[in-house]
């Protein structure tokens, strides 16, 4: 009897935690959208915020994804631009397997053909031009569009003989267009050298993640190179170096930070002292 009353009154206890604990641990509903994680501190915050905020985060200083539009309504003349070649798409040259069916996703999500924004209009009154790469488009891996258009960006920029200004952020070549992605790589370089001779400036600005050909690239020619806080610039992945070396790398290595040390990069610039940064440059070389 002693020990059925024992178990009554420790199921009751549990009952009575539990009742107790029910509040905090109450399930709330929260629609999407209202709050973002950030993935660095993972502390929650009002999305309106972040977006207020230039996507970064408030708390740890994170530097999140901004759309190519978001970010150049931040930087031109009271948001005003005018976009170049947006309807350009690729023929898919080598006809690789299901890439029609990922460039459909692709422009679903975000609305464009491609992951390159060209534009140009006055930053600080300064007439410039300037390319932007988005992310959410397959990486802005660079394929045909992607250097057509950045050399066309640049091209336009040596006639008009304006200051060019490339914000990159890219997973590289893409895959699915093979030799014909890694042919970009020259396009873009020998435009730029042309623009160079022209004894006209470039300011490349790289965004978290930069990597493979557009590093390779244009993305490390500007006669000045910028890189937001944080981003992870490089060839291959540190994965891939690690297992390749069998070393392990430094800390941080082929973040911008590391970068800035190590003479691959010349300045920091958060984003929300982006426009005011590229306004005195482009003064200063104007
Ligand atoms: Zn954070």
């Amino acid at each position: 009897m002693d020990k059925l009353l024992k178990e009554r009154r420790h199921r009751l206890n549990e009952f009575k935690d539990y009742l107790g604990k029910k509040p905090a641990s109450k399930h709330v509903e929260i629609p999407d959208g209202i709050y973002t994680k950030c993935p660095q501190c993972e502390g929650l915050v009002l999305s309106s915020h972040i977006k207020e905020n230039m996507y970064v985060c408030p708390k740890c200083g994170r530097h999140m994804y901004i759309s190519g539009h978001e970010r150049l309504e931040q930087l031109f003349d009271n948001g005003k631009y005018k976009e170049y070649w947006s309807s350009m798409k690729t023929n898919d040259p080598l006809d690789f397997p299901d890439y029609d069916l990922k460039l459909e996703k692709a422009k679903k999500r975000t609305g464009m053909n491609d992951g390159v924004i060209v534009a140009s209009g006055r930053i600080g009154h300064i007439k410039t031009v300037v390319v932007v790469m988005d992310n959410h488009f397959m990486m802005a891996s660079m394929g045909t569009v992607a250097g057509e258009k950045i050399t066309r960006a640049i091209e336009y920029a040596t006639r008009k003989k304006r200051p060019l200004i490339i914000f990159s952020s890219s997973g590289g070549a893409r895959m699915q267009e093979g030799i014909f992605s890694l042919m970009q790589m020259g396009k873009t370089c020998a435009a730029l050298k042309r623009h160079m001779n022209a004894g006209l400036l470039y300011i490349s600005y790289l965004t978290h993640p930069t990597t493979g050909g557009v590093t390779a690239s244009f993305a490390l020619l500007g006669d000045i190179n910028i890189a937001e806080p944080g981003a992870l610039i490089g060839f291959a992945g540190p994965r891939v170096i690690e297992s390749t070396l069998r070393q392990k790398l430094p800390e941080g290595f082929q973040r911008s930070e590391f970068l800035v040390e190590h003479g691959f990069v010349d300045l920091i610039v958060e984003r929300n002292k982006s426009r005011e940064t590229l306004i005195t440059l482009l003064h200063l070389h104007s």
